[in-house]
């Protein structure tokens, strides 16, 4: 089972609509698949999306990585991923997609050659996630109609974006919350707040009694202090992402006492580093979300293989390809808003 090629493929896909953040507006998005080929001839795949905003990442430089990784890893046998694993952490700071990509291309390749899901060789603690569903920033009318779709399309969970405004962010939540009754939120403010902001908006939640998840993101990444004095003063529980990337970060963020919740996400951090953060928030009581990046259907699988084999996460936002454009699920069956994983 040792890996002799690695080959990168550029696809792209379209938003069903521009998906729109915090000061931030895609319409389409460029990600590499991975195909990591061993020597008789199985092949295991992987998706990285990359991420400028987040990750600093550049998708034509991480192109370019291809040789250099091959060089790395070739030879190594998948049965022992944990040194595949250790060789791609180098690649933490510069390129955490691809690595991600490649990580999970390795368990792959591992696992259509023992006939047994990723999920099961991490663990199999869950069968199914559940997964919610997100509404970009929009118009109130916009927003009210995309919340209802979300939740007859039987999601329980509905994540909102937030972080432009802070009068209008509170209007189109509380007007969502008057429509839709029984569901839960995740807000993400995508860093969009000043930390005076973050507490203006969650004091309007608390005050018209919304039911609040986890509170995400509120002020900019490096912000550490900000995400503590928010979390300090909100009733609901507070979450990094951006703040969140490899192991160090979430190690800092629970030694300052920053959040409730770290929003794990396999481009961020990889396998190995996500593994990590999962151990350190369980055993620091620290609550756990999984989250994508504009994943395709082989991208999603990633995280859905993650989720259901850890166990580890009370939320799970792994909606990115019901935002793109004719992706099909792969590596899972999406029924309503449950995931399973299957061998692929
Ligand atoms: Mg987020």
């Amino acid at each position: 089972m040792k890996i002799k090629d690695l080959r990168f493929t550029e696809k792209k896909w379209d938003f069903v609509k521009p998906f729109h953040i915090a000061n931030n507006v895609s319409t389409s998005k460029v990600n590499i698949e991975v195909e990591l080929v061993l020597s008789d001839g199985t092949v295991g795949l992987g998706e990285s999306s990359s991420s400028f905003r987040v990750n600093g990442e550049s998708e034509a430089a991480i192109f370019q990585l291809q040789k250099e990784i091959l060089e790395m890893i070739k030879d190594l046998d998948v049965r022992d991923y944990r040194k595949v694993f250790a060789k791609l952490d180098a690649y933490s700071r510069t390129a955490p997609s691809l690595k991600a990509a490649i990580q999970f291309a390795t368990l792959h390749a591992f696992s259509r050659s023992i006939s047994t899901p990723v999920y099961q060789i991490l663990g199999g603690m869950k069968d199914f996630v559940e997964t919610d569903k997100t509404v970009s920033i929009g118009s109130l009318e916009e927003t009210v109609h995309d919340a209802k779709e979300i939740f007859d399309a039987g999601h329980k969970v509905i994540k909102m974006k937030v972080g432009e405004d802070v009068k209008s962010d509170v209007a189109r939540v509380l007007a969502v919350n008057d429509e839709i009754k029984g569901v839960r939120y995740v807000i993400d403010a995508n860093t969009g707040y000043t930390t005076k902001e973050a507490l203006r908006f969650i004091d309007a939640m608390y005050r018209n009694d919304v039911p609040v998840g986890i509170f995400e993101q509120p002020v900019p990444a490096e912000d550490f202090e900000g995400l503590k004095i928010i979390r300090q003063g909100s009733m609901y529980p507070v979450g990094a992402d951006e703040s969140a990337k490899t192991k160090y970060d979430v190690m800092r963020l629970i030694k300052e006492g920053a959040v409730d919740y770290v929003n794990i996400k396999l481009m961020k951090s990889g396998l190995s580093d996500a593994l990590a953060i999962v151990e350190m928030c369980n055993s620091a009581g620290i609550g756990l979300m999984i989250g994508c990046m504009s994943e395709s259907g082989i991208g999603v699988s990633q995280s859905v293989h993650f989720a259901a084999g850890t166990g580890a996460f009370t939320y799970h936002d792994l909606d990115s390809h019901l935002l793109l454009k004719d992706v099909d699920p792969v590596g899972f069956r999406q029924e309503k808003d449950r995931q399973y994983p299957i061998l692929f």
